[in-house]
């Protein structure tokens, strides 16, 4: 805990341009602990912090934003419902999420949603489409034997994009589009765009005929009751004084010890760096020495998913059924109810783009979007836009810190992750983009965070 003695002192020595916290030099010598600092308060960084042993490490957590949390975005609309305008599902099997929700005593919602459809302007309600008898159980018969690949059979695969392994095996006309509906709302990008082994392994994996039975969808199951963000907010009481917000790192120098310079002029020092940036973020660094060439080609190479969440306010909830989700094939692309279980009558319906259409979208002012979510629900709710009360929007395209929601590893990058994973002297690197189980999730944040935690020595 920062006491008002050390912050006083902090104060002194940044007003000379150089502040080295209380959990410096001195203190090693004192209590033989190591100084570790952590760059970005999203998940992977909260979790890192929470992991350290207090008796071994001073941890100190710099953070850009006026707040912690990261890509995990809660918002509160002007009727105090609360809404995510990042990270929403919590899944049944995301283990280390739910412990630490546990840990910190945070209820979730359930957050399951029935999907309907809007296809070629025929409406179909929930549980009254699929995909043809045919595909369905020739799909079933590839995920059932993604088990069976060998490591070289999923190198083969990786150079392969998911529409062509889906083209490959058959699927086509309703089947193929619907695939590229469903599957590029998970990906952020088109299904062209993503790797046949990441999107095989994924639905392999977390799509298991007992999920399906057991009606847990493993991704899109919960919520944390007050938004995701409570648990940063948590995380961040409880590493009381260790966080720094309005800290933005703009400079990392590796010598005997790591200097690190933020654009407020306060420099730290610290025995050990837990980076957990997006890969833009890490780009704007300067670093001294530089990172190797091999990283910044990894750096350079890997995309990030773009997606724009247009938040509409409505007085009533018109979509009747609290878990309605509808998938699209127009610009508007996926709605879903955002306030599942929050009481009242009021509701907001977001509607969820990814990829090329969600950067249309960001590039149109709420009013023409507002036209377009109109033209696509009129044929099946009608007139809703005098029940219409606020409207946010929120494109992760332009994200000053990620230009995107996640990590997507394309067709041959399946080695990048591995590369951008490696330490660099004493600075090691974590975050949602090198997590290996859960790639792209809060619960992959965290892991990733954690494990970094525990190479820390
Ligand atoms: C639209 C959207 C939908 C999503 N949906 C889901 C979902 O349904 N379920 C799910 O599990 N996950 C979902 N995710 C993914 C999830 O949000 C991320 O995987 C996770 O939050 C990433 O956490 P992180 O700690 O790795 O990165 P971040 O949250 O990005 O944390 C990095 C932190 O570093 C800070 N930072 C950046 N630059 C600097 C700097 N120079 N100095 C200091 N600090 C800096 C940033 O401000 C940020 O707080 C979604 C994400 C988005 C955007």
């Amino acid at each position: 805990m920062t006491t008002r003695r050390s912050f006083i002192k902090q104060g002194l020595l940044a007003a000379g341009g150089l502040m080295i916290p209380s959990s410096s030099f001195a203190n090693i010598l004192i209590s033989g602990k190591k100084d570790v600092i952590i760059i970005g308060a999203g998940f992977s960084g909260l979790a890192a912090a929470n992991k350290l042993d207090p008796k071994k490490f001073n941890v100190t957590v710099l953070e850009s934003k006026n707040s912690v949390g990261g890509r995990v975005f809660s918002h509160e609309m002007k009727n105090g419902l609360i809404i995510e305008l990042g990270a929403e599902w919590v899944g049944n099997s995301h283990e280390r999420l739910l412990q630490l929700c546990d840990d910190f005593k945070l209820k979730l919602d359930d957050n399951q949603m029935s999907t309907h459809l809007l296809y070629k302007n025929v409406y179909s309600p929930a549980k009254t489409w699929d995909f043809s008898e045919s595909w369905s159980k020739k799909y079933k018969s590839l995920l059932e034997n993604y088990s069976h690949l060998k490591e070289k059979d999923k190198t083969i695969l990786d150079q392969m994009d998911w529409w062509r392994y889906l083209v490959n095996n058959g699927c086509k006309d309703r089947d193929l589009d619907l695939h590229e509906l469903l599957d590029s709302t998970d990906f952020g990008e088109s299904i062209r765009q993503v790797s046949a082994n990441s999107a095989l392994g994924e639905y392999a994996e977390n799509i298991t005929p007992e999920s399906i039975k057991n009606g847990t969808q493993n991704q899109m199951d919960q919520k944390i009751i007050g938004g995701n963000r409570s648990l940063a907010k948590k995380i961040e009481e409880k590493l009381k004084g260790k966080v720094f917000l309005n800290h933005t790192v703009t400079r990392i120098e590796q010598g005997k010890k790591v200097k690190v310079f933020c654009a407020n002029g306060k420099v730290f020092e610290a025995d050990k760096i837990i980076c957990t940036l997006p890969t833009f973020a890490l780009k704007n660094i300067d670093w001294k020495p530089g990172l190797p060439q091999k990283k910044i080609d990894a750096i350079n190479a890997l995309q990030y998913a773009r997606i724009n969440k247009h938040a509409m306010l409505f007085d009533k909830r018109f979509w009747k059924s609290e878990d309605f989700d509808m998938i699209t094939d127009q610009l508007p692309h996926y709605f879903y109810h955002a306030t599942q279980k929050q009481g009242g009558t009021a509701g907001v319906l977001i509607s969820y783009s990814i990829g090329d259409k969600a950067a249309v979208i960001a590039n149109q002012n709420n009013e023409t979007n507002f036209k377009s979510v109109q033209e696509t629900l009129r044929p099946i709710f009608g007139d809703v836009s005098s029940n219409l009360l606020q409207q946010e929007n929120y494109y992760w395209g332009n994200d000053d810190r990620s230009k995107g929601a996640y990590a997507l590893y394309g067709p041959g990058q399946a080695d990048l992750m591995g590369i951008l994973q490696e330490p660099f002297d004493n600075i090691h690197f974590a975050g949602e983009h090198l997590s290996e189980n859960w790639q792209g999730f809060m619960e992959g944040a965290i892991e990733s965070g954690e494990l970094v935690a525990e190479e820390i020595k």
